[in-house]
């Protein structure tokens, strides 16, 4: 039973997802309030799901580039995670190879699809980044709680769009997936497959 002076501490907010821890951290890219657990656990299941949308499996070397941002070590992170004990081989270089994992965050993939898209460069082609779904902070802060060590580096970012972001927090993933549309679809184009309707521009 609650005394009268026990009383619950109101002041503190919950996490919006397990309701029970309180709530440390939110990031602009995202309008949940979460504790450290949610946020890392709902990290490296975005970073997963993004992952295995590269049907990496059937490839015995993947490489990464190591800038040792946070982008980098979580790049790194999620490949030996998912991979690390497939015969698949992860190699760190320090200069660009051909396909090649760049530790480029959401903000400055799309700042680069807009880039690119401006200058219509057709077919589009985003850089290839594992840990292009999350933002830079949100990197920081997940290597902080796993332990990976980084040197923290300012996203090279897209004013008109953060300025945007800023006034709906959906703006980065809603661009991203708009530019990953347009690279799929502009790549057809380009080898001459028959488009469908739906896969207009
Ligand atoms: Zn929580």
């Amino acid at each position: 039973m609650i005394s009268a002076n026990q009383k619950i501490d109101h002041s503190k907010t919950l996490c919006t997802k397990c309701r029970t821890r309180e709530a440390t951290l939110s990031f602009s890219i995202d309008p949940k309030t979460l504790c450290n657990r949610c946020f890392a656990e709902g990290l490296e299941r975005r970073l997963r799901a993004r992952l295995r949308a590269f049907n990496l499996s059937a490839q015995t070397l993947i490489k990464y580039l190591d800038d040792k941002s946070a982008a980098a070590a979580a790049t790194a992170f999620i490949l030996h995670l998912m991979l690390g004990k497939t015969q698949t081989h992860i190699k760190r270089v320090t200069h660009v190879e051909p396909e090649t994992f760049l530790p480029l965050s959401i903000e400055e993939v799309t700042a680069e699809g807009l880039r690119a898209f401006l200058d219509q460069n057709v077919p589009l082609s985003l850089p290839r980044s594992a840990v292009a779904n999350a933002s830079m902070p949100e990197l920081e802060m997940f290597c902080t709680l796993k332990g990976l060590s980084y040197t923290p580096r300012h996203p090279h970012q897209n004013r008109f769009l953060e300025e945007i972001q800023l006034k709906y927090p959906q703006t980065y993933f809603s661009t991203l997936a708009s530019l990953e549309q347009l690279e799929r679809n502009t790549q057809k184009v380009k080898s001459r497959h028959p488009r469908s309707k739906k896969e207009q521009l």
